[in-house]
């Protein structure tokens, strides 16, 4: 029986390197990867040797006479992609484990973050390099996005973070946490101690709609809300409020997998997230919590969501939720259309069968807990009710009080993909609305940033000034810092390959400068302006005190949500 791909799939291809038959694909030399929503394996070419199983980071892959309950439609979706992408594929060229040539010494190499992309870049350093590495986060805490962005009920996709734990605990790499790049050091100072410095810093900030009303309180961005439940300590215990007036229905707009994730969440039994790590002031809020209605507002049709097939199956089958799409005949139209094509990544297919309903924003959400996919919608205004005798009011405005309506524009696609204004418009009565329309990158201090894509400015990894096209010796950037804030977590393996390729290729060529001082120096530099810097013997108190916490509730751990509890735990090694 062969082996299929399932929802956790983290793109990372460490299957497709490992397959004796070449049968799991797209793989990273084909033009489709980065573009499907998953890995695939070809049933008919499976020997069923379970090799893809074990070199999956994500448990992810299973044999298909073992799938059950909502996994069982992976053997489906597998054979499906194989339907319309023949495997005929041809074996890539192999790849060998790069090298320096002798006489370099040792490579020092500073990377700036933690996350996924600073993992994989530290992984691919110290497997095919003697390199001596120095990671640098401005938290008191290793993971970025993968401790502070997956979902809490994604525990699987979290033990990627295993593998880059002993990427961490390397002899050859040291931590140096608590520390901003730009605030506690310079870009100059940090380069001056070392080969090559790599920025993995991701998209910190949101996209902004630009529409009025957007800061009212009640509004929230996607970073704050994922925050918030992912214990981020940056993003305050009470920064979301789930029982107060309009509570009933919150309104997420965007249509991609972070929106997704904040509707599941919203809507998940407390009781199941309770043994996750979700933020102890997160589920305390939900266990509260007076939601029963999420919107999830798309400005486009279903063919354009930007969510993936695995993610949207799974808010499907959440127990107890009903999910419903607002009817509209442009919408019944492309389902209609998608569902009568065979095309295995056609996304309007995927509701199919779905309950098609009148859906009146104006009106008390009915009864039960509901997810109403809205899609044509495209936001105009925040709107809120200013109480009387405080200033601008009493009345709706888009100053002033709390959030209590989402005015929206109806568009139609009218033949093509860009969503026109109708005319029509109408007002969600909602107390909370999340605005998950993407992340934004922030620039970095000292370095060029490309305001167009929101990236440091770069060629194939290197950084180059704009202006001339020159690189900055020595400075590299890895993941969605850039590549933009697309592609799940896997996606940065043949980013930091990039990267570390480009790096490897100018040390070789002895284009980067050698340290001007040494590693000690730089330990003494970094403990002079932070004296309150955690290294890994403070991540491993802390890796303990949670854990410890986590294993008295039956959880796999109890994050410390604010930095001077990580602090304290880190001191108490
Ligand atoms: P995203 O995939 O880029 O989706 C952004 C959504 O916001 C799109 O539906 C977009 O619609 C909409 N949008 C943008 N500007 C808008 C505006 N002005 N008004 C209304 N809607 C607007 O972003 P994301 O959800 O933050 O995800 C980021 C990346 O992380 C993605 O690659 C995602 O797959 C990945 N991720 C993966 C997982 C997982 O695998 N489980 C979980 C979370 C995130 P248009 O298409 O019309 O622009």
């Amino acid at each position: 029986m062969a082996y299929a791909i399932t929802r956790t799939c983290c793109n990372d291809a460490s299957c497709v390197s490992v397959c004796p038959v070449n049968c799991i694909h797209p793989t990273p030399d084909e033009p489709e990867f980065g573009t499907t929503d998953m890995l695939y394996i070809d049933p008919a070419a499976c020997i069923d040797c379970g090799a893809c199983a074990d070199a999956c980071p994500v448990d992810a892959v299973f044999p298909v006479d073992r799938l059950c309950g909502p996994d069982t439609v992976f053997g489906d979706l597998n054979r499906d992609w194989y339907r319309d992408h023949p495997n005929d594929h041809a074996w890539g060229a192999p790849t060998f484990p790069r090298s320096l040539p002798d006489g370099l010494g040792t490579l020092r190499v500073a990377i700036v973050g933690t996350g996924p992309s600073a993992g994989y870049t530290a992984q691919e350093l110290l497997r095919s390099t003697g390199a001596e590495i120095t990671m640098i986060d401005r938290l008191p805490v290793t993971g970025g996005l993968l401790r502070h962005g997956v979902a809490p009920d994604h525990q699987s996709t979290k033990r990627i973070a295993d593998s880059f734990a002993g990427v961490f605990h390397d002899p050859r790499l040291r931590m140096h946490l608590n520390v901003d790049i730009g605030t506690d050091l310079t870009h100059e100072e940090l380069a001056a101690h070392h080969h090559a410095v790599v920025y993995a810093v991701g998209a910190a900030a949101d996209r902004r709609l630009g529409i009025p009303g957007e800061d009212l309180p009640g509004s929230l961005p996607a970073t704050t809300f994922v925050g918030w439940y992912n214990a981020q300590p940056t993003v305050p215990a009470d920064a979301v409020e789930l029982s107060g007036p309009g509570a009933e229905r919150v309104v997420v707009i965007g249509n991609g997998n972070v929106a997704v994730d904040i509707a599941r969440i919203l809507l998940t039994d407390p009781d199941r997230l309770a043994t996750t790590d979700i933020a102890d002031h997160a589920l305390a809020a939900l266990r509260r919590s007076r939601v029963r209605e999420v919107v999830l507002l798309a400005r486009r049709g279903p063919a354009q969501a930007a969510w993936t097939k695995a993610e949207f199956l799974a808010l499907r089958q959440l127990p107890g939720v009903e999910v419903v799409v607002e009817d509209h005949p442009e919408v019944r139209a492309a389902i209609e259309e998608a569902a009568g094509t065979t095309a295995s990544d056609a996304r309007a297919a995927l509701l199919a069968g779905l309950p098609l309903v009148p859906f009146d924003g104006g009106a008390e959400p009915a009864p039960g807990r509901r997810i109403v996919l809205r899609f044509l919608s495209a936001p105009t205004a925040l709107t809120a009710f200013t109480p009387p005798g405080e200033p601008g009011g009493p009345g709706a405005s888009t100053g002033g009080g709390r959030v209590t309506g989402l005015t929206v524009a109806r568009t139609t696609l009218a033949g093509g993909r860009a969503a026109e204004p109708t005319g029509e418009t109408d007002t969600l009565l909602t107390g909370l609305v999340v605005r998950s329309i993407g992340h934004r990158g922030v620039p970095v201090p000292g370095l060029p940033f490309d305001e167009r894509t929101a990236t440091v400015a770069h060629r194939g990894g290197r950084v180059v000034d704009p202006a001339t096209g020159r690189p900055l010796p020595g400075a590299y950037v890895v993941g969605w810092a850039k590549r933009g804030p697309s592609g799940g977590i896997g996606a940065n393996r043949a980013c930091a390959r990039e990267t570390v390729g480009a790096l490897l290729d100018d040390a070789a060529a002895h284009a980067l400068a050698a340290p001007a001082a040494s590693r000690t120096d730089f330990d003494r530099l970094v403990r002079h302006r932070r004296p309150d810097a955690v290294g890994l013997k403070g991540l491993r108190a802390v890796e303990r005190a949670e854990r410890a916490r986590g294993e008295a509730e039956g959880r796999p751990r109890v994050k410390l949500a604010t930095v001077p509890d990580l602090l304290a735990a880190a001191r108490r090694r």
